[in-house]
């Protein structure tokens, strides 16, 4: 019997390519770049799964192409607003993403940037680089301690709890905010639950792990970047879309708040031009989920979905039910 057909769109770590070569004929885009919805359009027709990366748009028209044979689209990510889940559903798509495995290495990311936003670490790097450090000064980069202040937590899910959890040893308040409370949560971290501005008018430090739905888009704009205080510090490892980059530019600048640690943005690979020259911002390359180690489990868990759906089995990790 011929094959199944598993079509990759971004080369991931060999686990799971090697996982899904034994099973299936697999193919994978050679090139180190997102494909383009025609050119995923064009591969999706004779797939049997195809693995996805959050930089694959799969909306209607390319699930139309693929309803006459494709049974999964495996997205190599957590989040998968990048897929029009409803369209899935309607034409009976399995969509599946990686929760879990990626939880605590993107909490982790979180941390490194509220550190280094707060403790002023890559100033400090970029000084000594530059051959600007002649000696010890009582003033010199001034931050802000971390230990005994507010956390606000905007989105508490798996990795926002994970977040919430690695404060433990500093000492902090947590502030959290869902739609819906989550009590064991409140009673394992001693967290409270407040509605979202007060997050914004209390807490020293907030960082947000929201999906990207219609609701969160936006969800932090110039309204609530004023409610913040002025030694406030953003960080967002969840999707650019959810604050206003331009607004978060206008109240960096003006110092309404303290600085940013970001990981996602509003355009992805385009970064708001003056967000580059500031100061008190810490980017990186949306890299939350990027451990070898969390990769790898990320990989896995994508080809085990896929194999599980093409097997005639339940999906790991589904996002929709079909
Ligand atoms: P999750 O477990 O589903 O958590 C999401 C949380 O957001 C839930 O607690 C949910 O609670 C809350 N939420 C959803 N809509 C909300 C709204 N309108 N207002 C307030 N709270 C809302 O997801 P996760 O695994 O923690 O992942 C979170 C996001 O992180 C992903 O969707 C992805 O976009 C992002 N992410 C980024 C990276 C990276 O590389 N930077 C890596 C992994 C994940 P309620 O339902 O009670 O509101």
């Amino acid at each position: 019997m011929e094959k199944k057909k598993v079509y990759i769109t971004r080369k991931i770590p060999n686990i799971g390519i090697e996982l899904l070569k034994k099973h299936f004929h697999v193919e994978i885009n050679p090139e180190d770049r997102p494909l383009t919805k025609e050119e995923i359009m064009e591969k999706v027709v004779d797939k049997d799964a195809v693995l996805t990366q959050l930089t694959d748009v799969i909306d209607d028209e390319v699930l139309e192409k693929a309803q006459k044979k494709t049974k999964i689209f495996a997205n190599y990510a957590v989040g998968f607003n990048n897929i029009d889940i409803d369209a899935a559903t309607k034409r009976g798509i399995q969509i599946t993403n990686t929760p879990d495995v990626l939880t605590d290495t993107t909490a982790e990311l979180a941390w490194a940037l509220l550190f280094s936003v707060a403790r002023r670490v890559v100033e400090g790097h970029k000084y000594i680089k530059e051959g600007k450090w002649q000696v010890f000064s009582p003033n010199l980069l001034l931050g802000q301690d971390i230990y005994g202040k507010t956390l606000g937590v905007i989105g508490a899910g798996r990795i926002g709890k994970a977040f919430a959890k690695k404060s433990l040893g500093f000492d902090m308040k947590i502030l959290y905010h869902n739609r819906k409370r989550d009590e064991e949560f409140e009673k394992e971290l001693n967290a409270k639950w407040v509605d979202k501005d007060t997050i914004l008018k209390e807490a020293d430090f907030i960082s947000i792990h929201v999906p990207l739905t219609k609701e969160t888009r936006y969800m932090i704009g110039e309204r609530e970047l004023k409610l913040m205080k002025r030694n406030a510090i953003l960080i967002n490892t969840a999707r650019g879309p959810v604050v206003d980059e331009k607004a978060l530019v206008k109240a960096l600048k003006e110092g309404e708040i303290w600085g940013a640690g970001l990981d996602v943005f509003e355009n992805e690979p385009e970064v708001e031009e003056e967000l580059l020259e500031l100061d008190n911002v810490v980017l990186t390359p949306h890299i939350g989920s990027a451990s070898k180690e969390t990769r790898e489990k990320m990989a896995k868990l994508a080809a085990e979905n896929i194999i599980a759906v093409l097997s005639g089995k339940e999906a790991i990790t589904p996002v929709n039910r079909v």
